[in-house]
């Protein structure tokens, strides 16, 4: 067999979480693929859950679907946003996955008699994950971000299976510890000790880091950097800062301030193949440079945790309004309307006139339904530009049906399974599972085919008729009520062409009025903006 020649790069966390580590991947996929090189990225979380789609989004942050319908971490958006790669199904995996493959196999006789035991046979299972990777995407680097932070019980499994695929294939792993680095306000000055015992932690499960990525809110001085060099025993240049900024995608930017890719490409003994820094340099710059908002609200339902929560719960939709406001030179102003507000002050929709666009996301179950409800009739009635995703669009037909086809109690059977008019109801195929509860990894899931009507607005902004879109849901609008909908006025633009189900709607008439079965923002990228979020923040400036 031919010795594989990709390159590995973990990357671990140290002192506290949330500092970036998907982030610090994502960038650096990206100047690794400015570089000339094929890249992709796999995201380890340390749980027991087989996938993410059973975490709640509200404590986790948002379920994020690949194409081949995984339900991954939020991170992987990051990656493909970033490296504006499609990331599969095999790149992302949890301590609960790894398990019952390991066991699966176990109970099918697959160790020939042996004593399975979590070394060799987990960190065995994890590298092979980790090599398929490497073969299916034929990428010259994989990184691999290993969640949680170094000197934990949960994550250590898969510190340690870097640490044998670094014996097993010398000259092609290398670890990056993302640190953070304090600076108290009553000591005044930076401090490097947190991130002096996080590498002796990792120190301890047999791994010197190759770099330290060093988050904190300014960049580190001479001083901290030969500090930590003599500390944690490293070269000076392999320490890079990475200071707080306004717009992530600034940080590849920064990173190559340090020459982060040309060490790592020294380290592995290769040279670039290219320096195609243009488009994401033109981009930074376009961030910057936009002056004029475009104000977009959110209309949801909310939780008492603050807006902190539900940044990251809807993560790829602020990112794809964004993409398209950068696009469109505006800059965006994106403000989360409490839903459940306009059921009890419906006075209080006066202040979607303050918008120039409305987008109710996807969602699930009873709560703030009869308020996006009832914001879905404000902009419908008054002509301010929404867009409806998933749920969205669910409700638009629920408001559409009500008052314009004069089904008075037209509703979505997700939260009335009575309703006399069940203008959106259960799929087929999920009418079984939800009865028997098989609800993890069985919702309608990944890319499907969606046919787009001749001449409709979609189309015009897709610039073609047929297009390719990634679901997660179990409801879909009921075809009897098709007819209903249509003589009425609403268009029906988009169809799976294989199963006749309604993917699309859009209103005639209307500055902007476009709902989606599926979840564009999934696909949206900073160089390569959705058009559906194009359309709508177009409309919202008056183009
Ligand atoms: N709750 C709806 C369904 O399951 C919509 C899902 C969503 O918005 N992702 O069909």
């Amino acid at each position: 067999m031919a010795k594989l020649k990709t390159k590995f790069i973990f990357v671990a966390g140290g002192v506290m979480s949330g500092i970036g580590k998907g982030v610090t991947v994502a960038s650096t996929a990206r100047i690794l693929k400015d570089y000339g090189f094929k890249v992709t990225a796999v995201k380890i979380d340390p749980y027991l859950n087989v996938d993410a789609g059973t975490m709640n989004p509200i404590e986790h942050g948002e379920v994020f679907v690949t194409d081949d319908g995984m339900e991954c971490d939020q991170d992987i958006g990051n990656y493909e946003r970033f490296a504006d790669e499609d990331i599969l199904r095999g790149n992302y995996m949890t301590t609960g996955l790894v398990y019952q493959s390991v066991i699966n196999r176990e109970r099918n006789l697959g160790y020939g008699g042996k004593c399975v035991q979590i070394i060799p046979h987990v960190t065995d299972e994890i590298e092979n994950r980790l090599v398929r990777v490497a073969k299916k995407s034929k990428a010259d680097f994989v990184l691999i971000e290993i969640g949680g932070t170094v000197g934990e019980y949960e994550n250590l499994l898969f510190l340690e299976t870097g640490r044998i695929m670094r014996l097993r294939m010398p000259g092609q792993v290398l670890f990056m510890l993302v640190s953070y680095f304090p600076i108290p306000k009553m000591v005044g000055e930076m401090k490097t000790k947190p991130t002096q015992h996080a590498v002796r932690s990792l120190n301890s499960a047999g791994i010197q880091p190759d770099f330290i990525i060093a988050r904190a809110s300014v960049a580190l001085d001479e001083v901290r950097k030969d500090k930590v060099s003599i500390f944690c025993n490293m070269q000076v240049q392999d320490i890079i800062s990475a200071p707080d900024i306004s717009s992530i995608y600034e940080v590849p930017v920064n990173f190559e301030r340090d020459n982060l890719g040309k060490r790592i490409l020294q380290k592995v003994g290769m040279k670039a193949k290219a320096k195609n820094f243009r488009p994401w340099n033109n981009l930074v710059k376009k961030i910057k440079e936009a002056k004029e908002p475009v104000k977009i609200g959110i209309v949801g339902k909310y939780f008492g945790t603050g807006d902190f929560t539900l940044t990251d719960s809807y993560i790829s939709v602020l990112e794809a309004i964004k993409h398209a406001a950068w696009s469109l030179n505006r800059k965006p102003e994106i403000t989360w309307l409490d839903a459940e507000v306009y059921e009890k002050q419906p006075a209080k929709l006066e202040e979607l006139k303050n918008f120039d666009g409305i987008i109710v996301p996807g969602g699930f179950g009873k709560r703030g339904v009869e308020g996006k409800i009832l914001a879905i009739n404000y902009v419908r009635e008054n002509n301010i530009p929404y867009l409806g995703l998933c749920y969205g669009l669910q409700l638009a037909v629920v408001e559409f049906a009500r008052n314009v086809c004069g089904l008075k109690d037209a509703h979505t059977l997700e939260v009335n399974p009575e309703a006399a008019h069940p203008v959106i109801h259960t799929m087929a195929d999920q009418i079984g599972k939800i009865k028997n509860k098989e609800m993890g990894g069985s919702m309608r899931l990944g890319a499907y085919k969606c046919q787009l009507a001749k001449n409709s607005l979609c189309a015009k902004l897709y610039g073609t008729n047929l297009i390719s879109e990634r679901h997660r849901h179990r409801y879909e609008v009921n075809n009897k009520y098709r007819k209903a909908l249509e003589q009425k006025g609403l268009v029906l633009a988009g169809h799976n062409p294989k199963h006749d189900l309604v993917e699309m709607i859009e209103l005639p008439g209307h500055k902007f009025f476009v709902g989606s079965q599926f979840h564009p923002e999934l696909k949206s990228r900073p160089l390569n903006p959705h058009p559906l979020f194009v359309g709508l923040v177009k409309a919202a400036i008056g183009k």
